[in-house]
């Protein structure tokens, strides 16, 4: 059984051309009208393949094919909104692969034991709403529903209050639900894949992260009068931290990665010796014994920049999410599917986020990876070549079906 390779081209195609940029890309922020125009099509072409279809509390959006016995779904899915210019792969390739899946077995009229869901989840991107992946958050029961209905997008609108004006706030209970497995297949989003010429990455876990944020509270004052020697300059010392930082990477080695994303520089103006500045600070390990070490080596090297340049200051490790390891079953049962798909795969972790990551806390997960073109995504550049996309959705559809076992 294999997936028609032309019909997924055209669902690309299609469902890409919703928030489409003018470069190609795609800008379909969770709740906005495009994102409702992007599930509206889903949910009709959900319905085109005879699936049940229910909504939940936070707009995850569910389709059912039923199997022969009463027994947990397997689920596969991922997200159809994206950040602003990104790209036509990141998330809807997913779901786009799980429904070719679906539409598959129906060309076959092949009965399964366990049925099979298509879930698509709210929100993954966290690019509109903090945090990212919160509706699959609040599904494993690791976010207060209360605090997803009460994000706040840039201009103070309400999550709950969106859900509802795009019509996708559902009656079924945001839970934690029984499945026999949740699969996703998405783009690997590094250069791993391709610059190693393979097809398939057979996911088996998502690493470790750390974030943490810095506040340097410096002296304002005027940079002309002002004599170098007597100076608490906040930039100066966020500098070295932000070259320390990427020396705790050096210092480690291995496939530890830092990076200082985002800083806050006040009062931010030409002629003021800056006086206050915020960074954030993100680490990420495949074990979480390296994260371990690096923070007292992030505690030195905040602590020694900021004694440096005679400054205060405030840092916090207010997020951390362990190693999480996918089931190994069915790890192992995405690399038998992808190795009788002919195509070149390997065992592959997850450096991003993904809504597999709270999956994983109530029942059995496993990913898919496909190749991204220069390891580029969350971007309009963001490709993945068609071949390397049906050896995926077929590695995805043959997956589901040993797990949701053939009707004997
Ligand atoms: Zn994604």
């Amino acid at each position: 059984m294999r997936i028609d390779r032309k019909r997924l081209e055209t669902s690309i195609e299609e469902l890409g051309r919703i928030g489409e940029t003018p470069r190609g890309g795609l800008t379909r922020l969770a709740l906005t009208d495009e994102d409702r125009r992007g599930r509206d099509r889903m949910v009709e072409w959900m319905r085109a393949a005879g699936l049940r279809v229910s909504v939940d509390r936070m707009g995850n959006i569910f389709g059912e094919r039923a199997g022969t016995a009463a027994l947990p779904p397997v689920m596969m899915g991922s997200h159809v909104d994206s950040v602003p210019t990104g790209g036509k792969y990141d998330g809807q390739l997913g779901v786009l692969c799980a429904l070719e899946a679906i539409r598959t077995l129906n060309d076959h009229d092949t009965r399964t034991r366990h049925p099979v869901t298509l879930v698509i989840f709210t929100n993954e991107e966290g690019a509109r709403f903090q945090p990212a992946m919160i509706a699959s958050g609040v599904m494993a029961g690791k976010i207060a529903l209360e605090d997803a209905y009460n994000a706040r997008d840039r201009d103070g609108i309400r999550l709950v209050d969106e859900l509802e004006r795009i019509g996708y706030l559902g009656p079924e209970p945001c839970a934690p639900r029984p499945f026999r497995a949740y699969l996703e297949l998405h783009i690997e989003q590094g250069p791993n894949l391709e610059a190693e010429g393979l097809s398939v990455g057979v996911v088996e876990g998502i690493v470790a992260i750390s974030w943490s944020r810095l506040t340097i509270h410096g002296v304002q004052d005027h940079a002309g009068p002002t004599p170098m020697r007597i100076r608490h300059d906040a930039l100066v010392a966020a500098a070295e931290v932000v070259t320390g930082v990427r020396g705790i990477a050096r210092q480690l080695g291995g496939d530890l990665v830092t990076t200082v994303g985002s800083l806050t520089v006040a009062p931010n103006i030409v002629n003021a010796i800056p006086g206050r500045v915020a960074l954030s600070i993100d680490m990420r390990d495949p074990t979480d014994a390296v994260l371990d070490r690096a923070r007292p080596l992030l505690d030195a090297v905040v602590r020694e920049a900021c004694e440096r340049e005679g400054v205060r200051y405030e840092l916090e490790h207010y997020w951390r999410v362990p190693y999480t390891p996918f089931d190994p079953d069915v790890v192992a049962t995405v690399e038998r599917a992808a190795r009788s798909t002919g195509a070149g795969y390997r065992r592959i972790l997850s450096g991003a986020g993904h809504d597999a990551q709270y999956m994983a806390a109530i029942g059995p997960v496993g990913m898919i990876f496909v190749p991204s073109r220069d390891g580029r995504s969350h971007c309009e550049e963001e490709f993945t070549p068609i071949d390397d996309i049906e050896h995926g959705a077929n590695t995805l559809l043959r997956t589901a079906l040993d797990l949701a076992e053939l009707r004997a």
